[in-house]
């Protein structure tokens, strides 16, 4: 009999756990979200990608999809979302001039839009009011890169090597027509002249964000210009890391021989190249939060819910903008990252 009982008891809450499990995957799953990011092979993009999922858990079912780089692709995957009538689009696009057509299309299902890490056209985000933006300035990311290389110039005399009092520098740039390539590129080397540094480049070129690019590139700048090199400027991380494996391959970072090499992001192998001294300094890129606020917004979009600082739990620019700020990173304060 008390066996019995103990069955009985046993079927009981497997039955309520059953229920209630059932019950809370039907709720995430009532609210179809699609997320496209422009390609998953990313560093950054992938922690924004994490972070999103992390968010969405228990709350909504956001399919998250890989548009491999390809314009084309992403328009075919937007397209089948579309179809399948997710309540809510979270869109990275390929090519961010694409944007006002992918909105457009969304626009035409009444699907609200919110896009993250490529900044649409100032145009495009005016189209429609249920549009929105998730992102970072990236001038502002600009001008810490060039603050950081520019303390580093101003305590240490021997980094002009070639005692002209010119900083002779080199710049990595990310994919063309990405504002954070751009922006990065101008505002680093314009801080350093506002701070009263002459500079000449020496090279530039586009590394399209990747470490084995930046490395292949900077081999090359290497090549052409030997030692006359005295800075390196990156508009990212990864290839940073890339261009530290060239340097080092070049003799550089063992005895005595050196190279400030900046970045942005702040991932963890730049951190760690921090620790070990390869890496001078970043510029923390908040994907975590970026991440977060696409969520939150896309979610309360999808509900229907209007759209205010309360209910996001982040503040609304112009009515459209989620602006996530960065943050300078040099060994000193790694720890401030989190
Ligand atoms: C990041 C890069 C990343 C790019 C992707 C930028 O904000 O700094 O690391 O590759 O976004 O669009
Ligand atoms: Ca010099």
């Amino acid at each position: 009999m008390k066996r019995d009982i103990r069955f009985l008891l046993l079927i009981c809450i497997q039955v309520f756990m059953l229920a209630g499990c059932g019950g809370g995957a039907a709720a995430a799953g009532n609210i179809h979200i699609g997320c496209v990011i422009y390609k998953f092979d990313d560093t950054f993009m992938t922690s924004v990608r994490n972070n999103i999922s992390d968010a969405a858990v228990g709350k909504a079912a956001v399919e998250i999809v890989d548009s491999q780089n390809s314009q084309q692709i992403q328009n075919d995957k937007v397209d089948l979302l579309i179809a399948q009538k997710v309540k809510a689009l979270a869109i990275n696009p390929v090519d961010r001039t694409a944007a006002g057509m992918m909105l457009e299309k969304a626009r035409k299902a009444d699907i609200p839009v919110v896009f993250f890490n490529k900044e649409p056209l100032a145009d495009d985000m005016q189209k429609w009011n249920k549009v929105y933006y998730v992102g970072a300035k990236a001038e502002q990311s600009g001008k810490m890169e060039g603050e950081l290389i520019v303390n580093y110039w101003k305590i240490h005399p021997e980094a002009d090597k070639n005692k002209d009092g010119v900083m002779q520098y080199v710049m990595l740039k990310g994919e063309p027509a990405h504002q954070d390539a751009e922006l990065r590129t101008k505002y680093s080397v314009q801080t350093v002249q506002d701070a009263g540094i002459e500079v000449e480049k020496l090279a530039e070129d586009n590394a399209d964000w990747d470490r084995v690019k930046g490395q292949e590139k900077m081999a090359a700048f290497l090549a052409t210009n030997g030692d006359s090199i005295e800075v390196v400027l990156s508009n990212n991380d990864d290839m940073a890391l890339g261009a530290i494996e060239a340097l080092k391959a070049a003799g550089y970072f063992r005895d005595g021989k050196y190279m400030p090499v900046v970045g942005i992001d702040a991932i963890a192998p730049a951190l760690a190249a921090l620790e070990d001294g390869t890496l001078l300094g970043t510029v923390f890129n908040d994907g975590k939060n970026q991440g977060q606020a696409t969520f939150n917004l896309a979610y309360a979009l999808a509900q229907g819910k209007t759209i205010n600082k309360d209910n996001i739990g982040y503040e609304i620019t112009d009515g459209k903008y989620i602006w996530v700020p960065y943050k300078k990173i040099t060994k000193d304060d790694i720890s401030d990252k989190n």
